[in-house]
Formats: C-alpha cells, sequence, structure tokens
C-alpha cells in the first residue's frame, strides 16, 4: 500500500473517573501513546464515565492534570475538543441510541437475577466466568409482558454460533466460539446503562480509533467486541493487550493499593524519572533513565514489551515507603 493512502494511526486512551490513576494506568497511558506517537499518529482522550455513581468530576480532573503532568498530550478529547465530540461517554447517549437501534433484533430482555445467573448449575468456564443459559431468550411476548410489570430488564445480545479469531499485537493469536465461551452477552444494564461491552465498540469505530491498547484482562472479551464490529459494518481496530503490574509476589495491583496512585508518585518522582521507570519495565530501556515520552516515542518498539505480567521491583516500592 502507498504511503499516502495508508489510513493514518488513531489510538486513545479511556479511564474511568472512579478514583486517583495508579501506576498501571499510567503504564496504559504511556504504551498507548508511545505506539500512536511512534507511528505518527494522534491520541483520543475519552472519559469512561457510564456508570455516573462511580464516576466523580474531581478524578476526571486530576486524570488530566496527571496525564499532562507526565507529558502525555491528545489531539482530541476530553469533554468538547474534537472533531468526534463529546469524548465523556456520559454525554454520547443519543449517538449510542441510533447504532443500538440496529441491533434490536438481536437483542432481548433477561429477566435473571444476579443469583440465578451464578447458580452451582450454571455453566462455569475456565476462567471462572458464568455462561449465560439463554435462557430467557425463548420466553413469549406474554411471558415478557408479565415478567417487565415484576421488575426492570437487563438486554442481551443473541449471538452466533461462531468462533472468532484475531493477532494481538502482543498476546498473538487468540480465539473463542461465541456461543460455548461468551454466550449472549448484556448491552444494557436494568438500570438503563449501556453495557462497556457495547459502548466502548460504539465510542471506537465513531472515533476512528485504528489502534486499541489495554490491560490483558480485557483479552478475553475482545471476540465478542470484534463480532459487534462486523455486525454493525465498522472496520475493526487492531488490539495490543499489555501486561498487567503486580506486587513484587505477583498480585495485581488495584485503585486500592493507594500508595501507588499519582498523588504520592507525583511527591517523590519527577515525569521523566516515572517515564524512565514506565519504559524500563515495559522493556524500552535497558535501564531506569531519565526520559521524556516524546524522546521514549523514538525508539518505541512492541516487540520488547513482555507479554507476562510485570512485577515491580522492592526498589521502587521501598522508594515511596520512604516518604
Ligand atoms: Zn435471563
Amino acid at each position: 500500500m502507498a504511503e499516502n493512502t495508508k489510513q493514518k494511526v488513531k489510538g486513545r486512551f479511556a479511564p474511568t473517573p472512579s478514583g486517583r490513576m495508579h501506576l498501571g494506568n499510567l503504564m496504559c497511558a504511556l504504551l498507548a501513546w508511545l505506539s500512536a506517537k511512534s507511528q505518527g499518529g494522534s491520541m483520543v482522550l475519552r472519559i469512561e464515565d457510564l456508570d455516573r455513581e462511580r464516576s466523580l468530576e474531581k478524578y476526571r480532573t486530576l486524570l488530566i492534570e496527571d496525564l499532562d503532568w507526565l507529558g502525555l498530550s491528545f489531539e482530541e478529547g476530553p469533554g468538547e475538543n474534537g472533531p468526534c465530540a463529546p469524548y465523556d461517554q456520559s454525554r454520547r447517549y443519543p449517538i449510542y441510541e441510533q447504532d443500538y437501534r440496529r441491533l434490536l433484533p438481536r437483542i432481548y430482555p433477561c429477566f435473571c437475577s444476579r443469583a440465578a445467573l451464578h447458580a452451582a448449575s450454571a455453566p462455569h468456564l475456565s476462567d471462572g466466568r458464568v455462561l449465560y443459559s439463554g435462557v430467557c431468550r425463548t420466553l413469549t411476548e406474554q411471558q415478557r409482558k408479565e415478567r417487565m410489570r415484576l421488575r426492570a430488564p437487563a438486554y442481551r445480545i443473541a449471538v452466533e454460533d461462531t468462533v472468532i479469531g484475531f493477532t494481538d499485537g502482543v498476546q498473538g493469536w487468540y480465539q473463542a466460539s461465541l456461543a460455548q465461551e461468551c454466550g449472549d452477552f448484556i448491552v444494557r444494564r436494568a438500570d438503563g446503562v449501556l453495557a462497556y461491552q457495547l459502548a466502548v465498540v460504539l465510542d471506537d469505530a465513531r472515533m476512528g480509533i485504528t489502534q486499541v491498547v489495554r490491560g490483558r484482562d480485557l483479552l478475553s472479551s475482545t471476540p465478542q467486541q470484534i463480532w459487534l464490529y462486523q455486525l454493525l459494518g465498522f472496520s475493526v481496530p487492531e488490539f495490543y493487550h499489555i501486561p498487567l503490574l503486580t506486587d513484587p509476589e505477583g498480585k495485581r495491583l488495584s485503585k486500592r493499593d493507594l500508595d501507588l496512585d499519582l498523588g504520592i508518585l507525583r511527591q517523590t518522582y519527577r515525569p521523566q524519572q516515572l517515564t524512565g521507570m514506565l519504559g524500563y519495565l515495559c522493556g524500552q530501556l535497558p535501564m531506569p533513565q531519565p526520559i521524556t515520552p516524546a524522546e521514549l516515542a523514538q525508539r518505541f518498539d512492541w516487540a520488547k514489551v513482555p507479554r507476562q505480567d510485570i512485577a515491580l521491583p522492592r526498589s521502587l516500592l521501598s522508594d515511596l515507603s520512604k516518604l
């Protein structure tokens, strides 16, 4: 393909403002940014605030500040900044509705309680997820009407019996049977909130995202998302599922690990030190050394990013404990 007809790379970082960013979130933002920038592309900052109860304005403000502090700039988003505005999910409902309507022939209400879904008799997958039995798919209109009076349903999409595979930029080939490993999945929750699985596809497609960089924990939900892309006639982006950060014992970090949130990290490190630390952990530098994201982008190479989860060195944690 000639260079001038090649699609321009557009990446994105899409955090949920439900807490201060931690080191793992920052690593994801940095890798997405480095990938796009090293290929001459642009970046979108999208705020995933569909869950209004968990999302707080103060965290939205802080995450924008923290990204800016590290030196990550975004060509589009958040808020109204760019041609695909708004970039905050809570304000995109009118846009979602158009695509949601196109899926309606496959969507049905599910009245199952949480307890029923997780009953011991439900088929469990090897990773602990529960496969939905499809029991509500065959309810008659009359049965649906009766149950509607008792409880607000969630809405599921009926999947096809097909296998979806793709080559992940970090993890390699991955495939799953939609019917046997995903099952009919929820596209709208009982409280009316659009499910993450659907919103993320609609946003990435409508914002013209060409590469998605996110945590390895989302790898198993990618086949169903690719299927949604195909169903709606969207072109499928490239996926890069990156390793997760763990503590030195291999336990995954979470937002509860407050000692690694940006509020604390910013008291100890300068942005270039933190970038160098992350660059080292991601295989881009032989040892931690101060560097800017723009400098790191010049030498960025996906082939050097490890597939396996990354354990934080004890020295990093002991630096922080001296505070
Ligand atoms: Zn059901």
